[in-house]
């Protein structure tokens, strides 16, 4: 069976959880390793401040804190997306309004976004489908004019640019996922990114329990107490000496999965043309990072068919999110402003391939041909 994702190793990985242990001695947040991926993430992609997380969830659970979202709030953001993109919301009292994607991105259709405000809208948070970013210029002056926050989910976006700016950089707050389905790993984790400079410091706060011990042990405070809210959202050291490997790596990881991408797309263009499938769009001022390569079929009766076939040829691909607001907490929790014109039919057509960090060309070769094979 060739797998659908194998979390990417790059070889370094275990001597510096080794060092973490051996040499460094420290085993819990905020050593050496997490210092190097903040800094890492800081000065790479030009952003004031970059903290390691336990999750992409936890990020966003923390922006939601900083936001001072409150019950009755309201939060727009697309329904093709993963739970923790609501949740965090939610767990804050939100009302979660859901708007339409564009077809072609499969991203928020950032024209909608507007007729969804309402008094109690508090924030945006576009969600970086595939790594390909939305259309931020608009997103962020909608914001400006209605005195919003914008939180981006870029939990797919690490590496990739909208107009040359890092996702999850160019919004007050970016959040950033390394599960090990993603393009870079520490098993579980993330990472926040703080653009807005006035939120820095109580990030640090929330992150650490809400005691102001960042500062302590920067020596500007000589004792540190219970100031916020807050929770324990800092990764341990073993899984952030994990990551590291990954980021001194980062290029080589995404050429890597961006040949793999350009194969398929050059490979299945035929089959585009021939009006038999969809492949993704990738606006012109967006560089992509190959978080994904997805392939739309005629209907869901089409895709459940290719996916058997694949699935009978030993081949794992996969379907993606069930829209949020026909689920069973969407349904109490959100409400869907505007028509469902995409978001329902697009996702059903939706097919994901196998793509990961040193997936062999010989696989992708098959993957290719058994597709091919599929639409004779
Ligand atoms: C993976 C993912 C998350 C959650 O990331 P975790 O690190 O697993 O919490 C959130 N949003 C999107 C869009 C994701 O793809």
């Amino acid at each position: 069976m060739i797998a659908f994702n194998i979390p990417p190793y790059v070889g370094k990985e275990q001597e510096y959880i080794k060092q973490a242990i051996e040499t460094n001695k420290k085993l819990s947040g905020d050593g050496v390793f997490t210092k190097k991926c903040n800094a890492w993430f800081e000065e790479r992609f030009n952003t004031p401040k970059a903290l390691l997380t336990t999750s992409c969830t936890h990020a966003l659970e923390m922006s939601a804190i900083l936001a001072e979202i409150n019950p009755g709030d309201e939060v727009i953001t697309p329904s093709y997306s993963f739970v923790s993109t609501v949740n965090a919301f939610v767990l804050r009292g939100a009302k979660i309004v859901f708007v339409d994607i564009r077809p072609d991105t499969m991203n928020i259709d950032e024209n909608l976004i507007e007729d969804a405000i309402t008094e109690k809208t508090k924030a945006i948070v576009p969600v970086h489908y595939a790594g390909v970013a939305c259309e931020m210029d608009k997103i962020m002056d909608i914001a400006r004019r209605h005195n919003l926050y914008v939180i981006e989910d870029a939990a797919q976006g690490v590496m990739a640019t909208y107009k040359g700016q890092a996702l999850g950089t160019i919004g007050d707050i970016g959040c950033y996922s390394f599960h090990e389905t993603k393009n870079y790993t520490m098993g579980e984790g993330g990472a926040i990114l703080i653009q807005n400079k006035e939120l820095v410091e109580r990030a640090e706060i929330i992150r650490e329990k809400g005691t102001d011990r960042s500062k302590f042990l920067r020596g500007q405070i000589d004792k540190y107490s219970w100031v916020d809210i807050g929770s324990s959202y800092l990764p341990s050291e073993l899984n952030a000496a994990y990551l590291f490997a990954q980021l001194e790596e980062a290029e080589t990881i995404n050429n890597n999965r961006l040949k793999t991408w350009n194969t398929y797309y050059n490979e299945l263009k035929g089959l585009e043309d021939e009006g038999l499938i969809e492949l993704p769009y990738i606006p012109e001022h967006c560089t992509h990072n190959a978080h994904m390569f997805y392939i739309k079929c005629k209907d869901l009766q089409a895709r459940t068919d290719l996916i058997n076939y694949l699935k009978m040829n030993s081949i794992s691909a996969v379907f993606h999110y069930v829209p949020l607001h026909s689920s069973v907490a969407g349904l109490q929790y959100a409400r869907f402003h505007g028509a469902d014109r995409f978001t329902t039919s697009e996702s059903e057509r939706l097919v994901r391939l196998p793509l990961y960090y040193g997936l062999e060309e010989s696989n992708v070769r098959y993957i290719l041909t058994t597709i091919k094979g599929f639409y004779e």
